[in-house]
């Protein structure tokens, strides 16, 4: 198995005051390409911490995150910027949808930072949209919507372009149990299909159970890493298409 992501050493001490909170304590992992990671523990173990700086949404006190042999600890805010625009996607609890734009403009959306033009941007955004189940709703505004299909929205947004890697914060945090193992299976699916690495975090051992590698976390540390056997059920289809919609892309973030 190929290591994607190489983590060394990685602290994070926040500063409240005169108070130090000491959110990951010596974190090394490595995170292969194409799996499916869960980053299991409760509540204030530190596991958004840690994924934020994996995605290079904050920096860490000490230690080092190595994407594809780019250290993202040593990227500037554009760099950074352009990193994830390039190679990452979000899936988070509260959806994160723009509440003034319907279903297929939220898609569309983050495909401007790729220079893909309108027509083919809205066209990716409604197939996608199909994919998840939303073909009905490709004009619904989020408040238009149960959480259940924002979730399948945001699903979208975050697998349209096909990401190397997407990040899904508690994904199923404000979902009953019957959506949520629709919204698993889907995101598993999607992850599976286009073999891209997955990174999902959440304090639910039942939601573990989808990824096919489980780390608990604890007080910043981990204290467990085992192999699953998913419990995700659904269809591993071969997409003959699956470059079509792929930019050539020249620049040193593209992993
Ligand atoms: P989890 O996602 O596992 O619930 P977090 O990573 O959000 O945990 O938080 C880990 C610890 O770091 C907690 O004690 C939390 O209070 C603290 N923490 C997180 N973010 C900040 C911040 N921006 N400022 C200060 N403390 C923080
Ligand atoms: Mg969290």
């Amino acid at each position: 198995m190929k290591t994607l992501i190489k983590i060394r050493d990685l602290k994070k001490v926040f500063r409240m005051g005169q108070e130090k909170v000491v959110a990951l304590n010596g974190i090394n992992l490595d995170i292969y390409q194409g799996e499916v990671l869960c980053l299991l523990g409760t509540s204030g173990s530190g596991k958004s911490t840690l994924l934020n700086m994996i995605a290079g949404l904050d920096k860490p006190t000490k230690g080092s995150i190595e994407i594809a042999g780019i250290h993202i600890e040593k990227l500037n805010e554009a760099q950074v910027t352009k990193f994830r625009q390039l190679n990452v996607g979000f899936v988070f609890q509260a959806y994160n949808l723009i509440q003034g734009l319907n279903a297929v403009d939220n898609v569309a959306l983050g495909l401007i930072f790729k220079g893909i033009d309108k027509k083919k941007r809205q066209a990716m955004a409604v197939q996608i949209l199909k994919d998840v189940g939303l073909a009905t709703r490709l004009k619904h505004k989020p408040n238009e919507m149960s959480g259940g299909q924002q979730q399948r929205v945001s699903i979208a947004r975050a697998f349209v372009d096909q990401p190397k890697i997407v990040f899904a914060d508690e994904p199923t945090g404000n979902l009953d149990s019957k959506t949520s193992i629709e919204i698993m299976n889907m995101i598993v699916g999607m992850a599976k299909n286009h073999n891209q690495t997955m990174i999902i975090v959440t304090h639910d051992p039942q939601t573990a159970e989808y990824a096919d590698r489980i780390v608990e976390i604890k007080d910043g540390k981990i204290i467990e890493i085992k192999d699953n056997v998913s419990i995700f059920k659904g269809e591993k289809k071969d997409d003959e298409d699956e470059d079509e919609n792929k930019e050539e892309n020249n620049e040193s973030q593209a992993i």
